[in-house]
């Protein structure tokens, strides 16, 4: 396993720590998928980075981006919880494509 360079990662591995930092239980409940609400259809919760608009493009170009699942990391004691997002490479591959200063959408 590579899990030393969570820029390749591709899992949302979360702390490695098994204790609440809050409060110190043991008892972690470890990636816990975080769905969207949804009355029929609940998709788990994502982020998304637009990439921005080439500056050379024909007619017809689609809008290129990236999208991570949002996973939770939730103490089952006294129910702290951390967000962590999966599909980081691509994710930070497409974030990087905007200019410094320029904020991804
Ligand atoms: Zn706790």
């Amino acid at each position: 396993m590579h899990t030393r360079v969570p820029y390749e990662s591709h899992e949302a591995k979360g702390p490695d720590v098994d204790v609440c930092p809050k409060c110190s239980s043991e008892h972690i409940m470890r990636g816990v998928e975080v769905r969207d609400r949804g009355e029929h259809n609940p998709q788990p919760l994502q982020v998304h980075v637009t990439e921005p608009e080439p500056p050379k493009h024909g007619l017809i170009w689609f809008q290129g981006g990236s999208s991570g699942t949002v996973r939770a990391w939730i103490c089952a004691a006294c129910g702290y919880t951390e967000l962590y997002t999966d599909n980081l490479a691509a994710l930070y591959e497409s974030y990087r494509k905007w200019p410094p200063g320029a904020r991804a959408q």
